[in-house]
């Protein structure tokens, strides 16, 4: 039937500490129009200049996806009238990006794998914000002036899937680096999604629509979904070619559906030019050899958690896929504890304990506390049980786990000779109990564990009781 085509634009704020082309702060949290200067304002004879920290995020981002990195690379025009944009036109790279023809290797759910094209990745300025406040709207141009990184791929997505596995590893690859903070919400990963749809077998590419600004993975799987179905739903019907235009349409969240904004600019409605006021933009042999020493990517940290520690494809991946969860993960394994444990204690017992504001970078059980905290269960201080409780408690005060071990009194008993009288009480109290066991009713070896464990309030170790009462009973 159909085929599904998929290009994806990804705006990345890039988190550098001053402007593109001036020196104000990129921090937009303050006062509205505080952080901006004559350059950010666009007053006439305010001159930019580039930003040398941004050429080397692009080339971290370039070194990542094994692109070719532009030693020249120039900076042109765009206009065009917006509020928020007070010289009306972008500085943008249009004619010669810095980052050309890198790729992406993206895994399917049949585990095989996919390499997406990325065609280039360009440096840009970010316009202020419009602000509309009831009947008054507002500029805001703290933003204004922001380095953006715009990362464009070819259209080799297939699916819905296909694009979020994309856009997930692009995210976390841009935290590896750490050269934006890609947070979605808050508008520093925004994606475009470039959709069309072709009988299958055929290679030409047919009308896309670009859908813009959807700030969560879950939303822009549903707005690709949509706009397929929309389109496939036209061509059935035999409306295709008066329905499907290029354009740019938004996502609307609660109405579930996608809807025109506006016609699509075509590149001639830009008029673009060279930017006149910039050098061009130089990496040198220096800069290169400098900017291109990045951190372990998550594909590498995935092999080599397979390898060192022994784990599985899948718990490597989930862990692999944050930054800071591999950070936490390598920091626990510091007590010396097994990755299996380590593993679950991660991403079952802390995750599910983490809620609202509190994440894995600011949880109050750090890396270091839960590392102990496992290694209490397997030098068997404590069992599983009790660590939970154990962590509960972490989660609300800012105490140390032995601390808290002894101060709920949860350390098991591993002294066999108390074990040994609490199992010799039980099975003097439950004769009847006795004689059907021996007599073949193997069920009721549970009943003694769970009682002895009752009588012990839970601290006895389970291990201690099980292997005492198998003797006794026998
Ligand atoms: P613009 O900057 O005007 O949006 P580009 O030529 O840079 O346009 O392309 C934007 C994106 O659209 C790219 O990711 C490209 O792969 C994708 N794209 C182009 N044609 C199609 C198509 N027919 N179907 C889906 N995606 C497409
Ligand atoms: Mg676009
Ligand atoms: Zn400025």
């Amino acid at each position: 039937m159909f085929e599904v085509v998929i290009g994806l634009e990804v705006h990345v704020q890039l988190n550098t500490k001053t402007k593109l082309f001036c020196s104000c702060p990129t921090s937009f949290n303050h006062k509205q129009n505080t952080n901006t200067c004559p350059t950010c304002l666009a007053l006439p004879g305010a001159l930019p200049v580039l930003n040398k920290e941004v050429l080397q995020k692009a080339v971290m981002l370039g070194t990542a996806i094994g692109a070719t990195v532009n030693r020249t690379s120039y900076f042109d025009r765009k206009s065009y009238f917006y509020p928020d944009s007070p010289s009306a036109y972008q500085i943008t790279q249009f004619y010669t990006p810095v980052i050309q023809n890198g790729s992406l290797d993206i895994e399917l759910e049949d585990s095989s794998k996919k390499t997406i094209r990325i065609g280039f990745a360009h440096i840009e300025a970010d316009a202020g914000k419009n602000i509309h406040d009831g009947d008054i709207s507002k500029v805001d141009l703290n933003r204004a002036g922001t380095p953006l990184l715009e990362i464009v791929t070819q259209p080799d997505m297939r699916s819905s899937d296909e694009a979020i596995s994309y856009l997930k590893k692009l995210h976390s690859i841009i935290r590896y680096l750490d050269i934006g903070d890609a947070n979605m919400q808050e508008g520093s990963f925004r994606v475009d999604v470039n959709v069309s749809i072709r009988p299958k077998g055929d290679e030409k590419l047919y009308t896309r629509v670009e859908i813009k600004n959807i700030n969560s993975f879950k939303f822009i799987q549903k707005a690709i979904e949509l706009e397929v179905t929309r389109q496939s739903e036209a061509w059935e019907d035999g409306i295709y070619n008066d329905e499907i235009c290029q354009e740019t349409r938004l996502f609307d969240q609660i109405k579930q559906e996608t809807r025109s904004m506006r016609g699509k600019e075509e590149a001639a409605d830009y008029r673009y030019f060279p930017e006149p006021d910039l050098l061009k933009a130089v990496v040198t042999d220096k800069m290169l050899e400098l900017y291109s020493k990045i951190p372990e990517l998550p594909d590498a940290k995935r092999a080599r958690f397979v390898n060192d520690y022994g784990m599985n494809e899948y718990n490597a991946a989930v862990i692999t896929s944050s930054i800071e969860m591999a950070n936490f993960f390598e920091e626990m394994m510091q007590e010396g504890i097994s990755a299996k444990n380590a593993t679950t204690w991660l991403t079952v017992e802390l995750q599910s304990r983490l809620k609202g504001d509190i994440n894995i970078t600011n949880s109050p059980v750090d890396a270091q506390k839960l590392g102990l905290l496992v290694k209490r269960i397997e030098d068997q201080t404590i069992s599983g049980r009790a660590a939970k409780e154990v962590l509960d408690k972490l989660m609300q005060e800012n105490l140390d786990v032995d601390g808290v071990i002894d101060a709920l009194g949860l350390k098991q008993v591993t002294d066999t000779g108390a074990i040994e009288a609490m199992c010799d009480d039980i099975i003097a109290t439950n004769p009847d109990k006795v004689e059907q066991y021996k007599g073949g009713k193997d069920k009721l070896f549970g009943f003694f564990v769970g009682q002895v464990m009752k009588a012990s309030k839970g601290s006895a170790n389970p291990q201690a009781v099980n292997e005492l009462l198998k003797t006794k009973l026998s």
